[in-house]
């Protein structure tokens, strides 16, 4: 019994000095922040409305510079590049005859295809008129439609075979400035697709004080191999194949189409006329 009292004033003890340290210590601290306000000193600080170290300058809006990817589009499709031109010849299909005359038959070879001969050549490079792949990317911009072309460069040995007609000797197909396409989705309506070539004449800068590049005029001649009479001004000629017209080989679908031939060089400021030497001698063979 005397050994529990015992243990019992001990914690007593211990617990009489803890509360008694700890009063100490909330003493002092309350005693140093007495000290602390006796001494501060504060004061206001002055600026007026309009004073500032330095001005924050507006951050200039910057557009974003496209990616190279998205450079290479017009409207939601790939860009036309002359690329797009490569003559359409292959080795692969068959040679044909021409039963003109049934005793002497003429057979036509096609060519081996763009793996054995470039496009047409100005200087070292290769060329197509720029101004065809310009208006075809203005059609894929305008419509949303995907160009087709259905013939581009043609070879002279490749236009034979697609088309052996006298009519088609001299085409400018095979010297890069006549395009035969049609528009996916506006495959019926090739007449607005005239529209918004013409129209490209008539908003374009380049143009727009130069009737003879502005104003379109209506071919009349009777040789034509269309019954729509085609559309012409100073640098090109349109013309409008329906359904039953212009069926080569590079043309074997069933929607009407487009042709576009170049007539004038700005560039050069000369006629553009195709001949069989041009045309043989325009492109590299490998
Ligand atoms: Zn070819």
């Amino acid at each position: 019994m005397a050994r529990l009292t015992k243990v019992l004033n001990c914690i007593c003890a211990i617990c009489f000095l803890s509360v008694w340290l700890s009063g100490c210590s909330g003493l002092e601290q309350s005693e140093q922040e007495k000290l602390r306000r006796m001494n501060t000193k504060g004061e206001f600080i002055h600026r007026n409305h309009d004073e500032s170290y330095y001005t924050l300058q507006t951050p200039p809006q910057k557009k974003r510079e496209l990616y190279p990817w998205e450079e290479a589009s017009s409207g939601a499709h790939a860009k036309i590049t002359k690329e797009f031109f490569r003559c359409k010849g292959s080795s692969s299909n068959p040679p044909h005859a021409d039963h003109k005359d049934p005793a002497r038959p003429v057979n036509f070879f096609d060519c081996g295809g763009f793996q054995k001969h470039s496009l047409p050549l100005k200087g070292d490079r290769e060329f197509v008129y720029p101004i065809l792949i310009d208006l075809l990317n203005e059609v894929q911009a305008k419509t949303g439609g995907k160009v087709v072309i259905t013939c581009g460069h043609r070879c002279p040995a490749h236009n034979a075979y697609a088309d052996n007609s006298s009519y088609n000797q001299n085409s400018k197909h095979m010297i890069g400035a006549e395009v035969d396409f049609y528009v996916q989705g506006f495959e019926s309506k090739p007449e607005e697709i005239i529209q918004i070539l013409m129209r490209y004449y008539q908003e374009n800068s380049l143009y727009q004080k130069e009737k003879a590049y502005t104003e379109f005029a209506r071919l009349e001649a009777k040789d034509l191999n269309v019954s729509t009479q085609p559309w012409y001004n100073k640098e090109i000629l349109i013309k409008l194949y329906k359904k039953t017209e212009g069926r080569d080989l590079d043309n074997r679908h069933p929607y009407p189409y487009i042709s576009i031939q170049v007539r004038f060089d700005r560039e050069q400021n000369e006629k553009v006329i195709c001949n069989w030497q041009k045309a043989f001698n325009c492109y590299r063979r490998y």
